[in-house]
């Protein structure tokens, strides 16, 4: 699922693309994608509108438009948006339409169709948005956002010193950081040295400034490099490289950069957690517990790491589509170059895993 950085990039590639575009249509192919599921409400709330900025807040991309309300699109497990010329044939997949002036479309193409589009307001007084999203608290209930200059070392450990319960599910959960999933909490973990079921309570001063650094460079880093690349996720103006630098996300089996011993996976809360368990050690009072979830995780013997896991597809990423370059996209071609560079996404995936091979090779030997 798309998480801060890649919906971070998302929203960058559409300012070029829809600031300034006024919306005057809306077509609808899958109702649930709207949260309001009222067709005509959405229409008399955008159409007409024009937009004026773009920005995101938690794992929601924000359009705002000219009269402080604002489209949210949460891109879930699937979604990906991106601007067209009207006219071009449309895959099966495009659940939602905005039709622009200049004769351009905004398509929200989403194979699962978990995402979501609502309408919010910006309050005038604070700039927040509030308004229609799932959830009792709306936007209230999104914790800070962690590359926020007033998200200091000192407010993260404010909030994660009242906390009970395990490091994995807590970065998980948008009302304590908004905007980190499984990939950058898996990342961030093995990077700060803790293991993911090791209890928030049991945190050293030390440990949480370790922690707090880690998430926000790895973040900082993923956001410079257009986020990961893995399952269906690329950006309006094509793919991100992070995927290439990640350091235990997927590498099930495959050596620890560090010290060389096996990546483990196990399923916590229903999300597979990648870790080292030399790297990120339990201490003893957390093992009783974490005993408990761990046992009889352990992938099954003959599972392959190369396999992504969760990764059910139900039809062809965009990039796969035929005939599709050279009308989609920005007059810049970038669509063409996305397209073009389909073919060889499984051998980039494999080049970058022989490099990160060779980079745990030679850090083994350094021993490290
Ligand atoms: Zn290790």
């Amino acid at each position: 699922m798309p998480e801060l950085p890649e919906v971070e990039t998302v929203a960058r590639d559409l300012r070029g693309l829809v600031v300034g575009a006024r919306i005057t249509g809306v077509r609808v192919s899958w109702l649930k994608t709207l949260r309001s599921g009222d067709v005509a409400a959405f229409e008399a709330a955008v159409v007409g509108r024009t937009i004026v900025g773009t920005s995101r807040r938690a794992k929601l991309v924000v359009l705002d438009l000219d009269d402080d309300s604002a489209i949210t699109i949460h891109l879930k497990m699937t979604g990906q948006l991106f601007v067209v010329q009207a006219g071009v044939l449309e895959d099966p997949y495009i659940r939602l339409v905005l039709a622009f002036a200049d004769g351009r479309e905004l398509w929200f193409r989403d194979i699962r169709k978990f995402g979501r589009v609502g309408v919010a307001r910006r309050s005038p007084v604070t700039g927040d948005l509030e308004g229609e999203l799932g959830g009792p608290k709306g936007f209230k209930g999104f914790g800070p956002e962690p590359l926020d200059p007033q998200f200091t070392a000192r407010v993260f450990r404010r909030r994660i010193r009242g906390r009970k319960g395990r490091l994995k599910p807590l970065l998980l959960d948008q009302a304590f950081l908004a905007g980190v999933g499984n990939i950058y909490a898996d990342e961030a973990l093995w990077a700060a040295r803790l293991h993911p079921l090791r209890s928030a309570a049991s945190l050293l001063p030390a440990d949480e400034g370790r922690l707090y650094r880690e998430i926000r460079r790895i973040l900082a880093e993923a956001v410079e490099r257009r986020g990961s690349s893995v399952d269906d996720y690329t950006a309006p103006e094509g793919d991100g490289s992070m995927q290439e630098q990640l350091q235990v996300y997927q590498r099930a089996g495959e050596p620890c950069f560090r010290c060389g011993r096996p990546i483990r996976r196990v399923v916590i809360g229903a999300r597979s957690t990648h870790f080292c368990s030399w790297c990120q050690r339990l201490p003893a009072g957390d093992k009783p517990g974490a005993a408990t979830i761990l046992r009889g995780m352990e992938p099954r013997a003959g599972s392959s790491s190369s396999t992504p896991e969760g990764a059910i597809r139900t039809g062809p990423r965009w990039t796969e589509i035929g005939g599709a370059d050279g009308s989609l996209g920005t007059p810049t071609g970038s669509t063409r170059r996305a397209a073009g560079a389909a073919g060889s996404r499984a051998e980039r995936t494999k080049r970058a895993a022989a490099t990160r091979r060779a980079a745990a090779r030679a850090a083994t030997r350094g021993g490290d």
